[in-house]
């Protein structure tokens, strides 16, 4: 170590007259390791602190790591040029980063840049310049409106003000646009001021919890004073009250003075939540989300490292903000899949947030109805600890399950509603209560096939078939987002006319229900046909004030709704999930079933659920209809110990892709020779990605498979050093794969 050594404490202080002070600097590049810096005469560096560096012909931001290594020349060191006014990153932030890069096998750097994903943060806030749209202006006389300049205008229609840079991103032209608009006197300038951030009132009452409510909420805010690090499963049906329960945790960490925060599957989704919350403490929480506007990110990110803001609800990446001192971790939803972040660094953010919450030393609490069978057998083996709620809150029974069975309750031709199913939306109907018809697929057909050749339209960049939006008039993959026009004429033969489409997606019951139920209001709930929050909350608002009778949805309507005239629930398909066949899809179309079942009866009038199957006798069918929650986690237990599966084995995938399918080939089987073999360690693969073609790129892909004991990084980075890998191949490392595509 040379100079003043940060781990000792001392700041890192260049003296004239001294030695050289070096520091390292991580750069949120992608870098295997710190760079060396030299601190200039009269500036002061601690560990943690944000500067700005150079590199080659840029300059870049950074976070000090530490003392300088020591390893480049002094000649050769170039200087901090500035450190930044902000909270350093804590300690606990920069071992986190470490943490997950080692887990996952990313470069540190690169995870550090979702940590430092504001650099507008760093510099001291000021107002803006954003725009409005000035509605009594008309264009000056040979002002063209062009097709850019009226996307950025119909932008403007609706909603809050917003950047150049923000129009012109979602309007998809450049900058001179906004400007040239502005200049024509069509827009109105505003200057926005630092976001509001609201300060939830921990004093605040809450409802009178029932007795088992209030001993879980007094063992959470127990944890939580206590300051240690512990994990809890809170176990509890839907409606049991469990986010009653966990207000209280958060309350706790509030009156300590410290802060909390929230993940949520789908934060875009969760406008209940977010009202429900304000309305418990006061004023909303910090949202963190893909859909903030720049200066909102901008500003929640500085508040976050000031500790202005108490309460942060986010998607997976609000695991990364620079928290002062935050107090608890609630994962609601603690199964669901959006958890996995798949692109990037690939991360599971409830097993980090739970790394988080030791590192930190601070209680994290798991949330679900039905939980991941990870949590279940951790809970289980008193690794963590549950706090189970019995019942409904104030005695609201749990639906009925029924299962249609469709082989002999049979949909007449292209319909995919069974006369049972029928019936009981008949009977909903007329009792005045709402149904929702769940199918997990959106547009209107999942496939198109050309009834005189057999051809299928299929994505030229996939191996996938393109889904009829017949909404938007367009096939689409989604995989890609490759969108086309409809086609008239089959691509491969040339017949007019006779493009068939081939099973069923939301928009073909919709068109099924408008035949059915021509009287009956309904809707299509579905992320392509609701465009962000606001639209969400609008049709939620609509449902929960009853101007609509059927609700016709995707996963999206699965997710925490609560609708009390909502009684009666179909599900179109519930074999979808189970087609695919990988390690979970069981336990997925368990919980995805469960948590839409859990949407009916929700208020006083009690619920009937309905599944169309074909396989009735399916023990995930059985469990859901017999309301066998516990049984048929013992029997998928059993079945993944019996083949060494996760939660009792480690699974780590290797992706291998490109666009030179030779050169990928050459790279999987190189992998496949040399990969770790023994006794307990196994490799699968290579053999071609079920999605063998995504965007163009062909995909191979090795599983290892090792026992639970086993650490498999360093296996695997001895595995990949012993491959060459061409710049034109990828090599992405996947440790604990919940995707098999
Ligand atoms: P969960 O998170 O387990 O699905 P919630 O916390 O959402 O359950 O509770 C379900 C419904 O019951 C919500 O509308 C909630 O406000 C209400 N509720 C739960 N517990 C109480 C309580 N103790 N007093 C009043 N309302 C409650
Ligand atoms: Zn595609």
């Amino acid at each position: 170590m040379r100079g003043a050594s940060a781990s000792s404490g001392q700041p890192l202080q260049a003296d004239l007259l001294g030695p050289e002070v070096r520091v390292r600097v991580l750069l949120p590049l992608p870098l295997r390791e710190p760079y060396d810096y030299r601190v200039p005469a009269g500036m002061t560096l601690n560990p943690g602190d944000f500067v700005e560096v150079p590199l080659g012909p840029r300059r870049v931001i950074g976070v000090v790591w530490g003392d300088g290594a020591g390893a480049v020349e002094s000649a050769r060191l170039k200087a901090v040029v500035r450190r930044f006014d902000v909270p350093p990153m804590p300690e606990v932030g920069r071992r986190f980063v470490e943490w997950v890069a080692a887990y996952t096998m990313t470069m540190p750097g690169q995870v550090l840049r979702m940590a430092v994903s504001v650099p507008a943060a760093l510099e001291p806030p000021k107002p803006t310049l954003a725009y409005l749209r000035k509605h009594d202006a008309e264009p000056p006389p040979g002002f063209k409106m062009t097709d850019p300049r009226k996307r950025v205008l119909a932008l403007l229609d609706d909603g809050p003000p917003r950047t150049p840079a923000e129009l012109a991103e979602e309007a998809g032209c450049g900058v001179a646009v906004v400007r040239g608009l502005a200049e024509a006197g069509l827009l109105e300038p505003v200057l926005l001021q630092p976001t509001k951030l609201g300060k939830p009132d921990w004093t605040r009452e809450g409802p009178t919890l029932s007795g088992d409510q209030e001993a879980a909420a007094e063992e959470l805010r127990q944890r939580v004073a206590s300051g240690a690090y512990s994990t809890v499963l809170l176990d509890g049906v839907t409606g049991s009250g469990k986010t009653e329960v966990y207000y209280e945790a958060i309350a706790a960490a509030l009156k300590q003075g410290k802060q909390a925060l929230v993940l949520l599957p789908e934060i875009a989704l969760s406008a209940q939540w977010l009202d429900r919350f304000a309305r418990r403490f006061g004023a909303p929480p910090a949202e963190w989300h893909s859909e903030l506007t720049g200066a909102q990110r901008r500003d929640t990110w500085r508040a976050v490292a000031n500790g202005e803001v108490p309460v942060v609800v986010g998607a997976r990446s609000a695991l990364f903000l620079p928290y002062k001192d935050l107090g608890v971790i609630v994962i609601d939803e603690e199964h669901d899949a959006a958890y996995k972040q798949e692109e990037g660094a690939i991360y599971h953010a409830r097993d980090m947030a739970v790394a988080r919450a030791h590192l930190g030393g601070i209680p994290i609490v798991l949330v679900s109805a039905t939980p991941s069978l990870e949590t279940k057998v951790n809970a289980d083996s008193n690794r963590y600890a549950r706090i189970h709620l019995p019942g409904r809150h104030g005695g609201a029974v749990l639906p009925d399950v029924e299962l249609i069975d469709l082989r002999k309750d049979r949909p007449p031709a292209r319909h995919w509603l069974a006369p049972t199913l029928k019936k009981a939306l008949e009977e909903t109907l007329a009792e005045g209560e709402q149904a929702m018809l769940f199918l997990n697929r959106r547009g209107y057909a999942p496939l198109t096939l050309c009834r005189a050749c057999g051809h299928r339209l299929q994505c030229p960049n996939c191996t996938a078939w393109l889904v009829e939006h017949r909404l938007a008039r367009k096939l689409q993959c989604h995989h890609c987002g490759l969108s086309q026009p409809l086609a008239h004429s089959c691509p491969e033969c040339g017949e007019e006319g006779t493009l068939a489409a081939c099973g069923p997606g939301v928009e073909r019951i919709f068109e099924e229900v408008a035949e059915l139920f021509p009287d009956a209001r309904s809707a299509i709930m579905a992320s392509d046909t609701l465009f962000g929050p606001r639209a969400i909350q609008e049709m939620v608002r609509k449902i929960t004030d009853h101007e609509l009778d059927i609700l016709i949805g995707t996963q999206v309507m699965a997710k925490g709704h609560h609708f009390p005239m909502l009684t009666l629930v179909g599900v179109v398909d519930a074999d979808l999930g189970l087609a695919g066949g990988d390690l979970r899809a069981g336990e997925r179309t368990y919980q995805l079933l469960h948590q839409v079942a859990g949407r009916a009866g929700r208020g006083q009038r009690p619920g009937r659920v309905m599944l169309q199957t074909y396989m009735p006798e399916h023990p995930v069918m059985q469990a859901l209809a017999a309301g066998d929650r516990d049984g048929f986690y013992q029997l998928e237990a059993e079945m993944r110990l019996e083949a060494g599966m996760p939660p009792f084995g480690r699974l780590a995938a290797l992706i291998v892709s490109g666009e030179d399918s030779v050169a990928v080939e050459r790279v999987a089987m190189a992998l496949g020779r040399a990969a770790p073999r023994s006794e307990t360690v196994h490799v699968l693969g290579p053999a071609p990605a079920p999605l063998a073609l995504l965007r163009g790129r062909h995909r191979r892909r090795l599983l290892l498979k090792a026992p639970r004991t086993t650490q498999v990084q360093p296996l695997i980075a001895r595995w990949l050093e012993d491959v060459e890998v061409p710049p034109n191949v990828r090599v992405q490392v996947d440790v604990d794969p919940y995707s098999f595509l």
